[in-house]
Protein backbone atom coordinates (compact mmCIF):
# COMPACT_ATOMS: atom_id res chain seq x y z
CA UNK A 1 0.00 0.00 0.00
CA UNK A 2 1.14 3.48 -0.60
CA UNK A 3 0.75 6.99 1.39
CA UNK A 4 0.14 10.09 0.53
CA UNK A 5 3.89 10.92 -0.10
CA UNK A 6 3.75 7.37 -2.69
CA UNK A 7 5.57 6.14 -0.13
CA UNK A 8 5.33 1.90 0.04
CA UNK A 9 3.82 0.97 3.66
CA UNK A 10 4.44 -2.84 4.13
CA UNK A 11 5.95 -2.88 7.23
CA UNK A 12 4.17 -3.37 10.81
CA UNK A 13 5.90 -2.94 14.39
CA UNK A 14 4.10 -4.59 17.27
CA UNK A 15 4.15 -3.28 20.85
CA UNK A 16 3.12 -6.77 22.29
CA UNK A 17 3.70 -5.38 26.08
CA UNK A 18 4.88 -2.04 27.82
CA UNK A 19 6.43 -3.95 30.64
CA UNK A 20 10.34 -4.86 30.75
CA UNK A 21 12.83 -6.40 32.81
CA UNK A 22 15.33 -3.53 32.71
CA UNK A 23 14.91 -0.17 33.13
CA UNK A 24 17.23 1.65 30.83
CA UNK A 25 17.64 5.10 31.92
CA UNK A 26 16.80 7.18 28.06
CA UNK A 27 13.28 4.66 27.97
CA UNK A 28 12.52 4.36 31.22
CA UNK A 29 11.47 7.20 33.54
CA UNK A 30 12.98 7.57 36.75
CA UNK A 31 9.82 6.79 38.84
CA UNK A 32 8.25 3.23 37.68
CA UNK A 33 6.08 4.68 34.73
CA UNK A 34 1.73 3.74 35.18
CA UNK A 35 1.74 0.64 32.97
CA UNK A 36 -1.25 -0.26 31.34
CA UNK A 37 -3.88 -2.67 33.09
CA UNK A 38 -3.73 -6.37 31.85
CA UNK A 39 -7.50 -5.92 30.26
CA UNK A 40 -6.04 -3.08 28.09
CA UNK A 41 -3.57 -5.46 26.85
CA UNK A 42 -4.49 -6.61 23.35
CA UNK A 43 -4.83 -10.72 23.04
CA UNK A 44 -3.12 -12.99 20.98
CA UNK A 45 -5.88 -13.59 18.70
CA UNK A 46 -6.74 -9.87 18.41
CA UNK A 47 -2.98 -9.10 17.24
CA UNK A 48 -3.22 -12.31 14.59
CA UNK A 49 -6.21 -10.57 12.72
CA UNK A 50 -4.66 -6.80 13.39
CA UNK A 51 -1.84 -8.94 11.21
CA UNK A 52 -3.89 -10.79 8.98
CA UNK A 53 -5.96 -7.51 7.74
CA UNK A 54 -2.83 -5.46 7.69
CA UNK A 55 -1.23 -8.56 5.27
CA UNK A 56 -4.07 -8.11 3.33
CA UNK A 57 -3.48 -4.71 2.14
CA UNK A 58 0.11 -4.87 1.98
CA UNK A 59 2.02 -5.92 5.05
CA UNK A 60 5.25 -7.96 4.57
CA UNK A 61 7.39 -7.65 7.16
CA UNK A 62 6.27 -7.72 10.75
CA UNK A 63 8.57 -7.30 14.04
CA UNK A 64 7.74 -7.91 17.59
CA UNK A 65 8.61 -5.19 20.39
CA UNK A 66 8.11 -3.97 23.63
CA UNK A 67 8.67 -3.39 26.32
CA UNK A 68 10.64 -6.19 26.26
CA UNK A 69 8.56 -8.85 24.19
CA UNK A 70 9.99 -11.79 25.79
CA UNK A 71 8.50 -10.89 29.28
CA UNK A 72 4.78 -11.34 27.68
CA UNK A 73 3.33 -15.21 28.79
CA UNK A 74 3.87 -17.17 25.81
CA UNK A 75 4.92 -15.37 23.45
CA UNK A 76 6.29 -17.84 21.20
CA UNK A 77 2.71 -19.33 20.76
CA UNK A 78 2.25 -15.36 19.34
CA UNK A 79 5.05 -15.71 16.95
CA UNK A 80 3.85 -19.39 15.82
CA UNK A 81 -0.39 -17.77 14.92
CA UNK A 82 1.35 -14.07 13.04
CA UNK A 83 4.43 -16.32 11.54
CA UNK A 84 1.13 -18.90 9.89
CA UNK A 85 -0.35 -15.56 8.38
CA UNK A 86 -0.52 -15.41 4.42
CA UNK A 87 1.58 -12.54 3.18
CA UNK A 88 4.28 -12.52 6.52
CA UNK A 89 7.41 -12.53 4.64
CA UNK A 90 10.04 -11.23 7.45
CA UNK A 91 9.19 -11.30 10.96
CA UNK A 92 11.76 -10.26 13.67
CA UNK A 93 12.30 -9.41 17.00
CA UNK A 94 13.78 -6.79 18.88
CA UNK A 95 14.99 -7.74 22.64
CA UNK A 96 17.19 -6.63 25.44
CA UNK A 97 17.97 -10.67 25.29
CA UNK A 98 17.70 -11.18 28.97
CA UNK A 99 16.00 -13.96 28.77
CA UNK A 100 16.89 -14.98 25.04
CA UNK A 101 18.61 -18.14 25.82
CA UNK A 102 15.65 -19.86 27.23
CA UNK A 103 13.44 -18.64 23.94
CA UNK A 104 16.03 -19.10 21.57
CA UNK A 105 15.16 -22.15 20.03
CA UNK A 106 11.29 -22.05 20.22
CA UNK A 107 10.94 -18.80 18.49
CA UNK A 108 13.01 -20.20 15.64
CA UNK A 109 10.28 -22.78 15.53
CA UNK A 110 7.87 -21.25 15.89
CA UNK A 111 8.49 -18.72 12.71
CA UNK A 112 11.11 -16.46 13.96
CA UNK A 113 13.37 -15.68 11.51
CA UNK A 114 15.43 -12.72 12.73
CA UNK A 115 16.75 -10.54 15.42
CA UNK A 116 17.75 -7.35 16.94
CA UNK A 117 19.35 -6.69 20.59
CA UNK A 118 19.91 -3.91 22.40
CA UNK A 119 23.45 -3.35 23.81
CA UNK A 120 24.69 0.19 24.62
CA UNK A 121 27.80 -1.14 26.13
CA UNK A 122 30.34 -4.25 27.06
CA UNK A 123 31.70 -2.69 30.36
CA UNK A 124 29.40 -4.44 32.83
CA UNK A 125 29.39 -1.92 35.19
CA UNK A 126 28.24 0.55 32.27
CA UNK A 127 25.85 -2.04 31.31
CA UNK A 128 24.55 -2.68 35.07
CA UNK A 129 24.07 1.23 35.56
CA UNK A 130 22.33 1.94 32.34
CA UNK A 131 19.82 -0.73 32.37
CA UNK A 132 19.27 0.00 36.33
CA UNK A 133 20.46 -3.40 37.60
CA UNK A 134 20.71 -5.62 34.18
CA UNK A 135 23.49 -8.60 33.80
CA UNK A 136 25.42 -8.16 31.04
CA UNK A 137 26.64 -11.82 30.60
CA UNK A 138 22.96 -13.14 30.21
CA UNK A 139 22.73 -10.92 27.29
CA UNK A 140 26.06 -12.64 25.69
CA UNK A 141 24.34 -15.98 26.52
CA UNK A 142 21.39 -14.75 24.97
CA UNK A 143 22.91 -13.83 21.78
CA UNK A 144 25.03 -17.34 21.57
CA UNK A 145 21.68 -19.06 21.87
CA UNK A 146 20.33 -17.49 19.29
CA UNK A 147 23.68 -18.25 16.95
CA UNK A 148 22.83 -21.49 18.12
CA UNK A 149 19.56 -21.77 17.28
CA UNK A 150 19.94 -20.02 13.78
CA UNK A 151 18.39 -16.75 14.02
CA UNK A 152 19.65 -14.78 11.20
CA UNK A 153 20.86 -11.96 10.77
CA UNK A 154 21.66 -11.14 14.47
CA UNK A 155 21.84 -7.23 14.71
CA UNK A 156 23.01 -5.32 17.70
CA UNK A 157 21.12 -1.87 18.47
CA UNK A 158 23.80 0.74 19.90
CA UNK A 159 22.00 3.63 21.39
CA UNK A 160 24.39 6.30 21.54
CA UNK A 161 24.52 9.94 22.63
CA UNK A 162 24.78 12.96 20.53
CA UNK A 163 27.97 14.24 20.67
CA UNK A 164 29.56 12.35 23.41
CA UNK A 165 32.03 9.93 23.06
CA UNK A 166 31.80 6.82 21.44
CA UNK A 167 33.95 4.85 23.42
CA UNK A 168 31.04 2.33 24.91
CA UNK A 169 30.35 2.33 21.15
CA UNK A 170 33.01 1.12 20.07
CA UNK A 171 33.00 -2.08 22.12
CA UNK A 172 30.49 -2.89 21.14
CA UNK A 173 31.38 -2.65 17.19
CA UNK A 174 34.88 -4.64 18.05
CA UNK A 175 32.85 -7.05 19.59
CA UNK A 176 29.97 -7.37 16.67
CA UNK A 177 32.73 -7.18 14.37
CA UNK A 178 34.48 -9.98 16.47
CA UNK A 179 31.36 -12.17 16.08
CA UNK A 180 30.19 -11.39 12.80
CA UNK A 181 26.80 -9.54 13.75
CA UNK A 182 25.75 -6.42 12.08
CA UNK A 183 25.74 -2.66 13.96
CA UNK A 184 22.80 -0.30 14.03
CA UNK A 185 23.88 3.24 16.14
CA UNK A 186 20.62 4.56 17.18
CA UNK A 187 21.24 8.27 18.41
CA UNK A 188 19.21 8.70 21.55
CA UNK A 189 16.04 9.66 20.34
CA UNK A 190 13.77 12.09 22.76
CA UNK A 191 9.81 11.98 21.96
CA UNK A 192 8.76 14.82 22.94
CA UNK A 193 11.32 16.95 22.17
CA UNK A 194 11.13 15.44 18.60
CA UNK A 195 14.69 14.51 18.44
CA UNK A 196 15.52 11.86 15.96
CA UNK A 197 17.65 10.71 13.33
CA UNK A 198 18.91 8.22 10.92
CA UNK A 199 19.57 4.66 12.32
CA UNK A 200 23.28 4.48 11.29
CA UNK A 201 23.47 1.02 9.35
CA UNK A 202 19.69 0.81 8.99
CA UNK A 203 16.42 2.67 7.76
CA UNK A 204 14.67 3.88 10.21
CA UNK A 205 14.04 7.67 11.06
CA UNK A 206 14.51 8.26 7.41
CA UNK A 207 11.07 10.17 6.98
CA UNK A 208 11.30 10.31 2.80
CA UNK A 209 11.55 6.33 2.55
CA UNK A 210 9.66 5.34 6.11
CA UNK A 211 7.50 2.81 4.98
CA UNK A 212 6.14 1.80 8.57
CA UNK A 213 2.97 1.44 10.99
CA UNK A 214 2.70 0.72 14.68
CA UNK A 215 0.80 -1.08 17.05
CA UNK A 216 0.76 -0.59 20.34
CA UNK A 217 -0.26 -3.14 22.87
CA UNK A 218 -2.99 -1.60 23.64
CA UNK A 219 -4.92 -1.13 19.91
CA UNK A 220 -3.75 1.87 18.85
CA UNK A 221 -2.50 2.05 15.04
CA UNK A 222 0.11 4.88 14.58
CA UNK A 223 1.14 6.02 11.65
CA UNK A 224 4.39 7.82 13.04
CA UNK A 225 6.72 7.11 16.35
CA UNK A 226 6.90 11.41 16.33
CA UNK A 227 3.43 11.85 16.59
CA UNK A 228 0.31 12.00 18.67
CA UNK A 229 -1.89 10.46 15.95
CA UNK A 230 -3.15 6.84 17.31
CA UNK A 231 -5.96 4.92 16.15
CA UNK A 232 -8.28 2.93 18.11
CA UNK A 233 -8.79 -0.66 16.49
CA UNK A 234 -11.26 -1.80 19.27
CA UNK A 235 -13.43 1.66 18.60
CA UNK A 236 -12.57 1.76 14.79
CA UNK A 237 -12.28 -1.72 13.81
CA UNK A 238 -9.10 -2.92 12.34
CA UNK A 239 -9.08 -2.23 8.77
CA UNK A 240 -10.69 1.16 9.50
CA UNK A 241 -8.22 2.06 11.89
CA UNK A 242 -5.40 1.02 9.51
CA UNK A 243 -7.04 2.54 6.65
CA UNK A 244 -7.55 5.91 8.79
CA UNK A 245 -3.19 5.53 9.80
CA UNK A 246 -2.23 5.09 6.39
CA UNK A 247 -4.18 8.31 5.16
CA UNK A 248 -3.20 10.51 8.04
CA UNK A 249 0.63 9.59 7.99
CA UNK A 250 2.48 12.69 8.23
CA UNK A 251 5.58 13.45 6.04
CA UNK A 252 7.73 13.49 8.35
CA UNK A 253 7.69 13.22 12.38
CA UNK A 254 7.59 15.50 14.85
CA UNK A 255 6.94 15.18 18.35
CA UNK A 256 4.74 12.88 20.00
CA UNK A 257 3.82 13.78 23.53
CA UNK A 258 1.04 10.65 24.03
CA UNK A 259 3.79 7.69 24.58
CA UNK A 260 6.99 6.25 26.36
CA UNK A 261 9.38 4.31 24.26
CA UNK A 262 8.50 1.25 26.74
CA UNK A 263 4.84 1.55 25.55
CA UNK A 264 5.43 2.40 21.88
CA UNK A 265 8.67 -0.26 20.98
CA UNK A 266 10.61 2.59 19.58
S1 LIG B 1 9.56 9.93 12.34
FE1 LIG B 1 7.67 9.06 11.52
S2 LIG B 1 7.74 9.38 9.32
FE2 LIG B 1 9.81 9.68 10.11
S3 LIG B 1 10.81 7.71 9.88
FE3 LIG B 1 9.95 7.78 11.98
S4 LIG B 1 7.92 6.86 11.80
FE4 LIG B 1 8.60 7.36 9.72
Amino acid sequence: MLDRFNRKINYLRISVTDRCNLRCRYCMPDNDPLMLNHEDILRFEEIQQVVAVAASLGISKVRLTGGEPLVRKDITDLVAMIASVPGVQDLSMTTNAVLLDRFALPLKKAGLQRINVSLDTVDPEKFHDITRGGGLHKVFRGIQAAEAAGLHPIKINCVVKRGAERKDADGVAAYCHQHGLEIRYIQQMDLERGDFAVVEGGSGGDCASCNRLRLTSDGKIKPCLFSDLGYDIRELGIQHALEKALGNKPEKGSVNQQNLFHNIGG
